[in-house]
């Protein structure tokens, strides 16, 4: 006789749902009107912070520190930085990033001279802070007068030991904290000056204006800037580290992130909640991959993280067997938190600007990527050279040597002292790339170029519009580059990636 399938208990667990990920679908192309240079990414990465792109570089300790994430901001992104550091050197890291576009340098990073120093010697320190003119104050930091490289040069020749106060200029052209970037433009201008110190109602030096400063300034003009008008910074928070959650809160970081492989652990919840209730920072808890993971958290999440597994580095899916394919662990996700105004980041295996742009159509409103941006000139780590290629080096946070230096509790465990770690990812080398500029301007420009194909000018636009068509292993093979030998590398495309 024939089994009942349905009564059959092995056969019924075999019965199992499909989930998908990044090479087994495509966009499908659409009637557009829309050119991609007019695509409009602007997008929500929480509940209060919008970026000009849809773009994060992800909390690793080889991919986001101060200096990436001053590069992401600028460009229009948001850097999280990763927590393999102390707090104190969080609090430092979200200080930097948000001081780097400051209109003004503040009293104690402006090099001061003294009006009794000879003038060699404060040629040599301005030398060795590669500046060109500093502020001369006294010993109470009142504004006496202004050196500079053109005041010094002709003492060089005949009066190298004679003091700063011969040789500044006294009438020095001040201003208050509350100048704006035009205004100081203006003085600049008008007295033929490139530096104005700022000062405080008695005369005390609190600043310095450089015009190159404001002019580095109008270079980023689609950087990511907090009301204040400072750059955007994100910072990765252990889940139970209430500590580094309320430092980084409190030196001004925009997003925490809740760092954590598995967040649909409800004490992981339960400690993100108490967070989420002592700061003022958006809270981004993650990561999820399921419907009912998101379904735990969008009560008090201003935005879900999403990716069990998809990552470069990350072996989590071969040692646990768990894990959630990507695009299908994205449009889980995002048909809960979508409805409740919480935005979705699509976090890790993303190798190609198409990868990008499929995870916003499957329902995220921005991404996050690690190997992409670690062979930048902004990631931490040298350059190495390989069999003469140069390479920089990326490591997964659950890698054993992560795990050394701290990571451990993003996977929920720790080694005790003398045991193994039973890590979840690798360390590996990757490709040198360049600048962050260039790595982003292919990345967004091939995203915008999916948006054209699908005629949508908005990411929320196109997130409505987009639609999918499943891919075969021959349509797969049939979407790459096939039957050829590449002569030469594209800037966007490599066959190992
Ligand atoms: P990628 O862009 O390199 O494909 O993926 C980066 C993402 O992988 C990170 O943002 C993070 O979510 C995840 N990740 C980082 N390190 C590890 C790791 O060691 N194991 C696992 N499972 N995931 C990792």
């Amino acid at each position: 006789m024939a089994k009942d399938a349905d009564s059959d208990p092995f056969s019924a667990k075999l019965r199992v749902p499909e989930a998908l990920t990044f090479d087994d679908v495509l966009l499908r192309p659409m009637e557009s009107r829309v050119e991609p240079d007019d695509a409009d990414v602007a997008t929500r990465v929480s509940r209060n912070v919008t970026l000009n792109i849809p773009v994060l570089s992800a909390a690793m300790d080889t991919v986001t520190e101060a200096e990436m994430a001053i590069g992401m901001a600028r460009n229009g992104g948001l850097g999280v930085l990763h927590r393999n550091m102390t707090v104190e050197e969080t609090t430092a890291q979200v200080e930097a990033v948000k001081r780097a576009d400051e209109l003004f340098i503040r009293r104690e990073d402006v090099v001061t001279a003294s009006p009794t120093q000879t003038v060699r010697e404060v040629d040599e320190l301005m030398e060795r802070a590669g500046v060109s003119g500093a502020p001369v104050v006294d010993d109470d930091d009142t504004v006496l007068g202004i050196i500079s490289g053109t005041d010094i040069r002709p003492f060089l020749e005949v009066g190298e030991s004679d003091q700063v106060r011969e040789a500044m200029t006294d009438e020095v052209i001040t201003a208050t904290t509350d100048v704006t970037a035009r205004e100081a433009l203006e003085l600049m201008y008008d007295h033929k000056i490139e530096r104005v110190p700022i000062v405080d109602d008695d005369e005390h030096l609190v600043g310095l204006v450089t015009m190159q400063g404001i002019l580095q300034r109008r270079e980023h003009e689609e950087a990511a800037r907090d009301d204040e008008g400072r750059l955007r910074v994100g910072v990765a928070v252990g889940p139970f580290e209430d500590e580094r959650a309320v430092a980084a809160d409190e030196a001004g970081a925009d997003v925490l992130f809740i760092d954590c492989a598995h967040a649909h652990n409800m004490n992981v919840l339960d400690s993100a909640r108490a967070i989420k209730e002592e700061v003022d920072a958006d809270v981004v808890v993650g990561n999820i991959g399921t419907r009912e993971a998101a379904e735990a958290c969008v009560d008090f999440a201003d935005g879900v993280k999403v990716g069990i597994g998809p990552g470069s580095i990350c072996t989590t899916r071969v040692v646990t067997g768990a894990g959630m394919p990507q695009i299908t662990a994205v449009s889980e996700v995002a048909d809960v938190a979508a409805p409740e105004g919480v935005p979705v980041i699509a976090d890790g295996g993303i190798r190609y600007s198409g990868d990008a742009i499929k995870a916003i159509a499957a329902g995220a409103d921005v991404v996050m990527l690690g190997s992409y941006f670690a062979g930048t000139d902004e990631a931490p780590g040298r350059v190495i050279t390989m069999n003469g290629k140069k390479y920089k080096q990326y490591r997964g946070m659950g890698s054993v040597g992560a795990m050394r230096s701290g990571g451990g509790d993003r996977y929920l465990k720790d080694a005790d002292e003398g045991e193994e770690f039973v890590p979840e990812g690798v360390e590996a080398a990757t490709p040198y790339k360049g600048t962050l500029a260039s790595e982003l301007h292919q990345l967004v420009g091939g995203m915008k170029s999916g948006m054209g194909y699908v005629g949508a000018e908005s990411i929320p636009g196109f997130k409505q519009r987009a639609r999918f068509v499943r891919v075969s292993a021959a349509g797969q093979t049939e979407g790459h580059p096939h039957d050829v030998m590449i002569t030469d590398e594209a800037p966007n495309y490599s066959p190992d990636q």
